[in-house]
């Protein structure tokens, strides 16, 4: 089996894994973290969500989030900009990325932003003109990608015609969310081969829930299917502590540890990643659904024996 030899990870815990925290996370402590996770050696993160704030409390401090941290150099920082509004938030802070945000079936779009997708598509190009004037560069979003808690499945066709979209705005890097787990891994390998076939130039990153454990298996079928590029959450924070049921993304720290135990590298400091998930559970104040924080590296067993 050919595995990519190198992976990039794109960190989402300060946006996917604080924002359904329903207890307010100081702006200090948001920056502490974004802080440690910028000096692991991911390249990638994503800070803060330009999203109204009363449809996200938790991330109303996105332009103080932005202003307060200390970029490091070879890091990337990206926001979610939900539409003009956000863009025009997006454009008074330094952020590199603007990542805009789609679902792939209409129901979870309505849900969402009370739009249908071609109404959440036409606002769009406004949006990649001003990131333009500002030197930002846009990527697509889409989430419900695999499977919609409305809809259920998710036809092929209907993802290919939605990215189809994003191309068509001249979007070179797309993610693929599995924003409720319900992807399983036969479908990610199937999905993302026929993907690459139709969107040959386009970039794809994707964004695994471990809502019903499959997220490890499905990072595994989406590198044999040649995808190097994934996102994570440190702590594995996501989804909503008050919802039976619902988790988070795949923990950066598990990962981290089953790609490197594969010799696929990642560039990320495996223990440093650690520390901050131990202290994110002080911080949230819940247990968090990381394995590895739960049971430890399989290094250190073997060093106990
Ligand atoms: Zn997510």
């Amino acid at each position: 089996m050919q595995f990519p030899e190198r992976v990039t990870i794109h960190e989402v815990c300060p946006r996917d894994g604080f924002q359904p925290e329903n207890e307010w996370i100081p702006t200090e402590i948001k920056i502490e973290i974004i802080d440690a996770l910028s000096k692991t050696g991911v390249t990638e993160i994503q800070a803060t969500s330009f999203v109204h704030p009363r449809a996200i409390p938790q991330l109303r401090d996105a332009e103080e989030v932005l202003a307060g941290i200390t970029k490091q150099p070879g890091v990337r920082y990206d926001a979610l900009v939900p539409n003009l509004r956000g863009a025009q938030r997006a454009a008074t802070t330094a952020v590199d990325v603007w990542h805009l945000m789609l679902s792939a079936s209409e129901s979870h779009n309505r849900e969402n932003g009370n739009r249908v997708i071609a109404e959440t598509l036409a606002g769009f190009p406004a949006v990649i003109d001003l990131a333009g004037q500002h030197g930002a560069e846009v990527h697509g979003g889409l989430a419900v990608a695999f499977g919609c808690p409305y809809e259920g499945e998710v036809p092929l066709e209907q993802l290919m015609w939605v990215v189809g979209e994003y191309v068509a705005l001249g979007i070179e890097h797309v993610s693929l969310g599995d924003t409720t787990g319900m992807a399983n891994p036969a479908q990610i390998y199937e999905t993302m081969v026929r993907l690459q076939e139709r969107f040959p130039d386009i970039g794809w990153t994707l964004h695994l829930h471990d809502t019903r454990g499959m997220a490890l298996a499905n990072v595994v079928a989406g590198l044999q299917a040649g995808i190097d590029h994934y996102d994570s959450a440190a702590g594995g924070l996501g989804g909503c502590p008050y919802a039976p049921g619902a988790t988070g993304n795949v923990a950066t720290e598990d990962l981290v540890h089953m790609l490197h135990l594969m010799g696929i590298e990642t560039g990320v400091n495996l223990d440093a990643v650690i520390s901050i998930a131990q202290r994110l559970e002080e911080i949230v104040g819940h247990p968090l659904e990381s394995r590895i924080l739960k049971a430890g590296k399989t290094s250190d067993l073997a060093m106990r024996v």
